[in-house]
């Protein structure tokens, strides 16, 4: 099916729920009628969130209230970082435990959530800015499933997800994400999960659990913040020349690239909220954003 035929078939309101089966994407129950779905970045922080109840998952939760319920989710997690683009295109994907050190509670946790070869397909053709090339290695790492958990705990929206290039500028990262844009009118959800303000080797551990921040990282989420509102998005494209404050709250970038996914998806008119706006344990924040 050609890409063309195939986002007419997802956008029109008159299409037949035996049709719409067909797709593999689409619960028949839920017709978008071609708007535009919001957009998500999440700031995951701890991979404990997925099993402890704090403000942070209730927010989580009352960001997936706040949004129609979607035909799929396409997450772009800090977790999976691969020479090259790639989505996973299983139809079962295993819940990965991507981490150490953790209670076995953690270790525990399934998310059975049903993958979509069909959405990785699609989301493949939508691109022509590089190669997107279909994986059956991977699944959902915990940047998708310790906030999808607390959103949609049935498990029974198809997830899948797709890689960040490790080898590739934060530009092409921004550019790249536009041309997913045509999947929102699809009811696919995107959702970039990663943390704005990340710095794990500067971590107060003698205040884990407080809305602590250093001075640094205070002022790197209000610039960052206020870029966002602008939107201005060049200096956060260009995070890696933005000073001292920048480069100790991006020491890697693979927590900030999912928020240019987001930001650069974003439509002029488009609502823009924050949530979980918090610093946490000296060197992260909790920074959430909903587009839409
Ligand atoms: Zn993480």
């Amino acid at each position: 099916m050609h890409r063309k035929d195939f986002l007419g078939l997802l956008a029109s309101p008159s299409i037949s729920t035996k049709a719409m089966n067909q797709s593999q994407i689409f619960d028949s129950r839920e017709n978008t009628n071609g708007s535009l779905m919001p957009l998500l970045f999440l700031g995951h922080g701890s991979p404990m969130n997925a099993i402890e109840e704090n403000e942070f998952v209730q927010g989580f939760r009352e960001a997936a209230k706040k949004i129609p319920r979607p035909k799929a989710i396409l997450c772009i997690s800090a977790h999976w970082e691969t020479k090259g683009t790639f989505v996973t295109a299983m139809q079962n994907p295993p819940t990965i435990h991507d981490f150490g050190g953790f209670p076995k509670a953690l270790v525990d946790v399934q998310y059975p959530a049903p993958g979509s070869p069909a959405l990785a397909e699609e989301t493949r053709k939508a691109i022509h800015n590089t190669k997107i090339e279909l994986d059956n290695s991977w699944g959902l790492d915990h940047g998708a499933w310790s906030v999808l958990k607390h959103m949609y705990p049935e498990a029974n929206i198809p997830v899948i997800q797709m890689s960040l290039d490790y080898t590739r500028k934060p530009q092409f990262h921004y550019e790249l994400a536009k041309e997913l844009s045509a999947l929102r009118k699809s009811g696919v959800l995107i959702i970039g999960s990663g943390n704005m303000v990340h710095n794990l080797g500067m971590v107060a551990w003698d205040k884990l659990n407080q809305n602590f921040a250093f001075d640094w990282a205070e002022e790197a989420s209000e610039r960052m913040k206020s870029a966002i509102i602008s939107g201005n998005h060049a200096p956060l494209i260009n995070f890696q020349t933005q000073g001292k404050s920048f480069d100790l709250a991006i020491p890697t970038p693979e927590h900030f690239l999912p928020l240019l996914y987001i930001l650069s998806l974003k439509q002029k008119d488009e609502d823009l909220n924050f949530f979980n706006d918090k610093a946490l344990a000296g060197s992260l924040s909790m920074t959430s954003v909903k587009i839409g």
